[in-house]
């Protein structure tokens, strides 16, 4: 993915030298910027007047965040924090937040990641399921992939018994246009190894992803 960005847009001026390396963005935030300032005009504003003069600069700049996970790799994220285990007993990490921006209209949509993973011989960092949630979120996606994306890249690290994930999110796009439904949310699911070839491993995670965290309710 880094390759084919950074071919489309060629780094020439940098609007935010910071950001940049600390995302390390291969995206021309400065042409974004420009293409900001065109469409405000185009829907008749005007780009001098007080809260618009530096909005494209900060639209450019939100971009640069939203989109940082095509620039980061699993192998740096999970880089030392594989561990030996002898336990073959389930290991769930859920309510792990994620927004990201619909492919089909730019809008965001989030909500909470559940994984559930039953190890084979090899364990995961806890912070580390946070973190590859995150680097699949900022990308424009749709939730489908996005889970999948999640389930595929913990197979490829931990060659678990099986592993789960399930995604529970709210749309902007079906909110706020079109059908305008405020209430409903999309649940995917991708399930893998024994969750998908075990009726009662499965039943058990999704005993625990519907149980109430005691602490905050
Ligand atoms: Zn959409």
């Amino acid at each position: 993915m880094k390759s084919r960005l950074n071919n489309k847009f060629k780094l020439t001026e940098v609007v935010d030298d910071e950001l940049l390396t600390k995302y390390e963005t291969g995206i021309n935030l400065k042409k974004i910027e420009e293409i900001y300032k065109t469409f405000l005009l185009e829907i008749g504003e005007d780009i001098n007047r007080d809260g618009l003069r530096k909005t494209p600069y900060r639209v450019a700049k939100a971009w640069g965040f939203l989109l940082k996970g095509y620039f980061e790799k699993l192998e740096s994220i999970v880089n030392g924090a594989v561990f030996e285990t002898e336990s073959s007993d389930m290991i769930v990490v859920k309510n792990i937040e994620f927004y990201s921006m619909c492919e089909h209209h730019l809008l965001p949509f989030f909500g909470v990641a559940h994984i559930g993973y039953i190890p084979n011989k090899k364990i995961l960092g806890l912070s580390k399921f946070a973190r590859i949630v995150e680097m699949y979120s900022r990308r424009l996606q749709i939730q489908e992939r996005i889970t999948n994306q999640i389930a595929k890249a913990i197979e490829d690290v931990l060659q678990p018994k099986g592993v789960a994930v399930v995604l529970d999110g709210y749309h902007l796009c079906m909110m706020m246009r079109g059908v305008e439904k405020q209430n409903s949310h999309t649940i995917t699911s991708s399930l893998r190894g024994v969750f998908k070839e075990d009726y009662k491993t499965r039943e058990e995670f999704l005993q625990i992803i519907k149980m109430k965290n005691e602490f905050i309710g």
